[in-house]
């Protein structure tokens, strides 16, 4: 049982928007949107980044990208286009050590990102 950020939302013991969830997954609003449609896709599973993800991970991995596609669909921005980001230690600004995919759409996304 770990006291981390991401961890206390999937677990419900802090308030978030929750979109989706499953068994492995839970897929909520970012707090401070950087864009129309921002949503975070975790696994339940604490993994600190994607460095941590192993052989063993790789379905789960997978399955966080399809959950991240679905909501884009769901959120309407499958057609006009949309970006899953994920954010890798402190030159990439990771600010959250529990891996999370970032869903960004509804408006045009600048390349390469800044
Ligand atoms: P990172 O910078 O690690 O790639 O992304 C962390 C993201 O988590 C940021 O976009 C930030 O706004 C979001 N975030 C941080 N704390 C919370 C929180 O308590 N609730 C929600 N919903 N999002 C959060
Ligand atoms: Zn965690």
């Amino acid at each position: 049982m770990t006291d981390c950020l991401f961890c206390r939302i999937a677990r419900g013991e802090l308030p978030a928007t929750i979109l989706y969830e499953d068994d492995q997954a839970v897929a909520f609003e970012d707090i401070r949107p950087q864009a129309p449609v921002h949503v975070l896709v975790i696994p339940r599973k604490h993994l600190t980044n994607l460095l941590a993800v192993g052989p063993e991970d790789e379905a789960l991995v997978g399955h966080l990208l399809r959950v991240a596609s679905q909501i884009a669909r769901d959120k309407g921005v499958a057609e006009s286009g949309f970006r899953v980001t994920v954010n890798i230690n402190r030159d990439a600004g990771q600010s959250v050590d529990h891996l999370h995919f970032h869903l960004l759409g509804g408006r045009r996304l600048g390349w390469p990102p800044g």
